[in-house]
């Protein structure tokens, strides 16, 4: 029996995590440098909490939750995205008692039962960050920028920032009374998840990816003509911080995200580096209702979801550091005890060392050292044990980069 991955899955192999490593020590520097601290979470949740933040009418919940009864006939499902846990945590944890805004930060893997296809998968990663206590525009503006500096970082610059802002609970009673409107008026020409769309949640239907509804719907009601005073003021404040700081971005007034909770701002960051396919690379927004929601004190919030499967892709692999490997060869075996203490010691110093675990010849020694892409040579025979010396070599270019004597010279 061959046994291989479950479909939407991949393993990541050695020449993957290096660039995962480097996309996760990136964002760890980055956010800390915002003050966001690291949060984790449990990979599964009771499946209830989902419906009610995500939204029971979401594809997310409707069509694509791992959802699973487990022996103690609990109803679980696995975290399709990151901050309903968050949320869930932060509350049952009372971190909202403590000074505010706690901004938090997560690398989490998600699952989502799709149809598989370049760049979306059934598990896939997640670099999330969410800030509580903070409803002025400041807060959106900072999160933006932050996004923006952590793409900057791995070398990712061609993508567009879409802005939108979805309002309030009461603009957007107002403007999806409009939309149930327009779509009863060209109700044949939507889909049937649309038909539906517009007697549940007709905002919804702007996200449709059905052509013939984009096509319908381009010509529906904008919710920018339905904000209410606060709302448009918190957008135009918003818009007015970018632009100082020098953020471009274009204003998509269809904008609206497939989770449920978000209120006023939503954005995404799309990028069209695949294969001419355009996809979302990263997506957040406000949602100051959500805590209450979920049980806790009433708490303004917003948070993103960076699209890590994607991101890697688009990541410019000469950024990443790479620490040289040292390969010190044994010349005779009775080296082999001044070469374990003198690895001990490179390693103690901060080198990454590679020695001999078999009983390979000389020769065979430095063809596995080219093999693994050792950068440096380190020859040990009984003369250079005797003498404490040896020389270091550039595996590439033949030459002796320098000589050390005893450990001192590490
Ligand atoms: P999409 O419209 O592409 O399905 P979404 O609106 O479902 O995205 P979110 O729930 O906002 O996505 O998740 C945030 C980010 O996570 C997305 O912008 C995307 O980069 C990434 N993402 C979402 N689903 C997947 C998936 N199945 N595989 C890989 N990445 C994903
Ligand atoms: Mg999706």
């Amino acid at each position: 029996m061959n046994y291989q991955k479950p479909k939407g899955t991949r393993d990541l192999l050695p020449a993957d995590t290096r660039l995962w490593q480097f996309l996760e020590s990136t964002g760890k520097r980055i956010a800390s440098l915002y003050n966001y601290r690291e949060i984790r979470t449990p990979t599964f949740e009771e499946a209830s909490l989902y419906k009610r933040s995500v939204g029971d009418t979401s594809d997310i919940v409707s069509k694509e939750m791992y959802e699973f009864t487990d022996k103690g006939d609990r109803c679980l499902a696995l975290r399709p995205e990151g901050t309903a846990g968050v949320v869930r945590a932060v509350v049952e944890n009372g971190l909202l008692n403590d000074a505010l805004p706690q901004k938090l930060y997560y690398f989490s893997n998600c699952f989502r039962y799709e149809n598989t296809q370049k760049g979306r998968y059934r598990e896939f990663n997640q670099f999330g960050l969410e800030c509580f206590g903070a409803e002025n525009p400041e807060a959106d503006a900072e999160l933006i920028v932050l996004i923006g500096e952590y793409l900057r970082a791995l070398g990712v610059n061609k993508y567009t920032l879409l802005l939108n802002s979805i309002g309030c609970p009461e603009c957007r009673a107002r403007y999806n009374e409009a939309l149930r409107e327009f779509a009863a008026s060209h109700i044949d020409s939507l889909c049937g998840d649309c038909q539906r769309r517009a007697r549940e949640n007709p905002l919804r239907m702007l996200d449709c990816k059905v052509e013939s509804c984009q096509n319908v719907l381009k010509d529906a009601p904008s919710i920018l003509d339905y904000l209410c005073d606060e709302c448009k003021e918190h957008f135009e404040v918003l818009q007015r911080l970018l632009k100082a700081q020098g953020v471009v971005y274009q204003i998509n007034p269809r904008l609206v995200r497939g989770l449920d909770y978000y209120t006023k701002t939503v954005f995404e960051f799309e990028h069209d580096g695949f294969d001419g396919k355009k996809l979302t690379i990263a997506a957040g927004g406000r949602y100051d209702n959500l805590v209450a929601e979920i049980g806790g004190k009433p708490c303004p919030a917003l948070g993103v979801g960076i699209g890590l499967d994607r991101v890697v892709q688009l990541t410019d692999k000469a950024l990443i550091p790479v620490a040289p490997l040292y390969y010190i060869a044994n010349i005779t075996e009775s080296v082999m005890p001044f070469v374990i203490e003198l690895a001990k010691e490179y390693r103690r110093a901060g080198y990454s060392i590679e020695t001999n675990l078999t009983a390979r010849s000389f020769k065979a020694q430095l063809k596995y050292a080219n093999a693994i892409g050792a950068k440096y040579l380190i020859a040990i025979g009984e003369n250079e044990e005797k003498l404490g010396e040896w020389q270091i070599k550039d595996l590439e270019t033949g030459e002796i980069v320098s000589s050390a004597a005893n450990f001192e010279n590490l």
